[in-house]
């Protein structure tokens, strides 16, 4: 039997129809050098009408892509409501990686039009001749007229102002019907070897995970709520968050480019957002800012959604007992949507045992399904002790990825097994539903047959008071196959030897667990989307910079 409802397709048109019609009161505060500019919902149901017919008078039509290069902003969400509405494909670009790499994922994407942000343009316009698809660059931002824009006009594209291209448009727009399973929005991922790898949300497939991320298990939103996006728009849709507040009705604070502590902390202290999403280096930065200026208080803030890599129960420690601030740990990935499972501890344990739950990767939001699966590929079971990867399955978790090179297609293919996504993450499920990662398979320790993890080697290592960052890899040696090499980044102030580490570790670590070669150093290096970055270390080792 066939049911009686109503068949109203889930899409981002959707949100966007929702929030202008019934939160039109609801607003975006975007950070600016010595202050904010602020704009309502309701201004943005005009701007994306106008949006939408400037695009389609520049040649959008059908499922082209438009890709943004702006940071988190309310014109960068401007492009998230108006290009999926229209019926075209947003992409993205991640403005931090290498430029062939950017080049590279243009033009495998296709993209037609690039909104690019006045502060970026000096970073886009070398690259923009190669991209070879691209036929207009739009500059967007307050300061676009006096952006350097003769550098993009160089590529031979033809380039346009954001703000004059929306004076001139039409204030509303014809929305076209769309498909829910229809491509919303794309992604490509930095983590796999080779070139980027491209993940193709649908509209159905973002709809269901900002409900889930609005649900009361992860960020439990409404339209009182400020959301404060910390993660960057370019990186799997800022964890949803852009959506999801706008589901909720929820005003969103935009940081911008002002990503660094301080200036951070003061959007906070002047914009109020009551939730907000980060990766651990972020979070560990804001720790440091707010040690040191004792008088700061980030009392507006109701729950950090932290995750992206392991957070260390000791940030989340410090973070809640120094300045109350409440950090909820959550796992996933690009190619699911992202957000999969949140860190909420189980009714009824003790205070110790809720700190171990918090350093899990949490429970699996409905929807999802997860498996631990051997080697051999047998599944193990969810006993809390069977280690082996991860893999899942849900509505917003991908199938496959974009049109991968022939020459990569088995290694894109190899990604899935039996219709579950094989993550690359290496650790165990328990029986009431807790995700404990160890390791990404990549980074695995494998020292003399046995598994070392890396991350509990960090986390330990992080929660000693004389230490700011620390990061494990393998490194070959003759007789172990691997052994662990740990670098320390050392607090201001503070000193430590690796034989005080070495002690402090064997508290909890069997002896050949322990770090054997340690280096100190002054920063971890990071990824392009700020976690830290393992392949560059050992890098380092290899060239012998790390001894
Ligand atoms: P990138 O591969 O560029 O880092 P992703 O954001 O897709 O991009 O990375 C996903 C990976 O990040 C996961 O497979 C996992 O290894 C790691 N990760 C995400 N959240 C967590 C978490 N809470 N704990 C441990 N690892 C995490």
């Amino acid at each position: 039997m066939r049911s009686t409802m109503q068949d109203d397709q889930l899409t981002i048109d959707a949100i966007r129809r929702h929030v202008v019609a019934v939160h039109p009161d609801g607003e975006v505060v975007t950070a600016t050098a010595d202050g904010s500019r602020t704009r309502s919902y309701a201004e943005l149901g005009e701007r994306t009408s106008r949006l939408a017919s400037a695009l389609r008078g520049l040649g959008v039509d059908g499922d082209q892509r438009v890709a943004t290069f702006q940071w988190n902003n309310v014109e960068h969400l401007e492009a998230y409501l108006a290009v999926p509405s229209m019926g075209a494909v947003l992409h993205t670009l991640n403005i931090r990686l290498f430029p062939e790499q950017l080049v590279y994922v243009a033009n495998h994407a296709e993209d037609h039009v690039v909104i690019v942000d006045d502060s970026l343009v000096g970073l886009l316009a070398p690259q923009l001749g190669e991209m070879t698809t691209v036929e207009h660059v739009v500059v967007a931002g307050p300061d676009a007229a006096s952006a350097d824009l003769d550098s993009l006009r160089s590529s031979g594209k033809q380039v346009h102002l954001y703000e004059e291209l929306l004076a001139a448009a039409e204030p509303t727009f014809d929305w076209p019907e769309i498909d829910e399973r229809d491509a919303a929005a794309m992604c490509y991922t930095s983590g796999t070897t080779g070139n980027p790898k491209g993940v193709v949300y649908s509209h159905r497939s973002a709809y269901l995970h900002s409900m889930a991320v609005c649900g009361g298990n992860t960020g439990g939103l409404s339209f009182e709520d400020r959301v404060l996006p910390i993660v960057p728009m370019f990186h799997a849709n800022a964890w949803g968050l852009p959506y999801s507040a706008m589901m909720s009705g929820a005003s969103l604070c935009m940081p911008d480019r002002w990503l660094q502590a301080e200036p951070l902390v003061r959007f906070v202290t002047e914009s109020r957002p009551t939730l907000s999403g980060g990766v651990p280096t972020v979070w560990n930065d804001v720790l440091q800012h707010l040690d040191a200026n004792p008088g700061t208080r980030l009392d507006s803030l109701r729950l950090v959604l932290c995750g992206g890599s392991a957070v260390p129960v000791s940030l989340q420690q410090a973070l809640q007992e120094r300045h109350g601030i409440m950090v909820r740990q959550a796992w996933g990935m690009t190619e699911t949507s992202p957000v999969a499972s949140l860190g909420l501890p189980p009714l009824g344990c003790s205070e110790e045992e809720q700190w171990r739950y918090r350093g899990t990767q949490g429970r699996l939001l409905c929807g999802v399904s997860a498996r631990i699966v051997a080697d051999d590929q047998s599944v193990l079971p969810a006993d809390g002790a069977s280690v082996g990867e991860l893999e899942v399955r849900g509505p917003w978790v991908t199938a496959s990825y974009y049109r991968p090179e022939e020459s990569e297609r088995e290694e894109a293919e190899a990604k899935f097994h039996d219709g579950w996504l094989r993550t690359g993450d290496v650790g165990h499920l328990d029986e009431l539903g807790y995700i404990s990662l160890t390791d990404r398979a990549k980074d695995v320790i494998k020292s003399g047959g046995e598994w070392i993890s890396s991350v509990d080697l960090e986390n330990a290592l992080m929660a000693h008071d004389a230490v700011l960052e620390a990061a494990v890899v393998a490194i070959p040696d003759e007789k172990w196959q691997e052994r662990p090499l740990a670098s320390v980044v050392v607090r201001d102030g503070a000193s430590v030897t690796a034989d005080e580490l070495r002690e402090h570790l064997a508290r909890d670590f069997a002896k050949w667990q322990l770090p054997d070669a340690w280096t100190f150093i002054d920063e971890v290096p990071r990824t392009s989307v700020g976690k830290f970055d393992k392949k560059v270390l050992r890098r380092r080792f290899a060239d012998g910079e790390l001894r």
